[in-house]
């Protein structure tokens, strides 16, 4: 897993969705890259004030764009 690979997938790790395989990929991604790990924590942050601001029943996919255009995600890969 690369830098761009977590980034990607790093929004299905919050929500559980990740197999236990890939898990393991980010959180040895997380444990030796401070950048990453910087990511993480902002996205955690984001998800947290989304959730904060937004109805209980708000669907996930409702989030998950907002998530999005709350990041520079123009370089993700499509
Ligand atoms: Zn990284």
């Amino acid at each position: 897993m690369n830098c761009g690979d977590l980034r990607q997938k790093i929004y299905l790790f919050y929500y559980g969705e990740l197999s236990a395989g890939e898990l393991e990929e980010i959180y040895l991604h997380l444990a030796e890259c401070d950048h990453c790990q910087e990511e993480k924590n902002l996205i955690a942050r984001i998800l947290q004030t989304l959730k904060d601001g937004m109805a209980e029943e708000a669907p996930p996919e409702t989030i998950r764009r907002r998530l999005y255009e709350s990041l520079d995600v123009s370089q993700l890969g499509k």
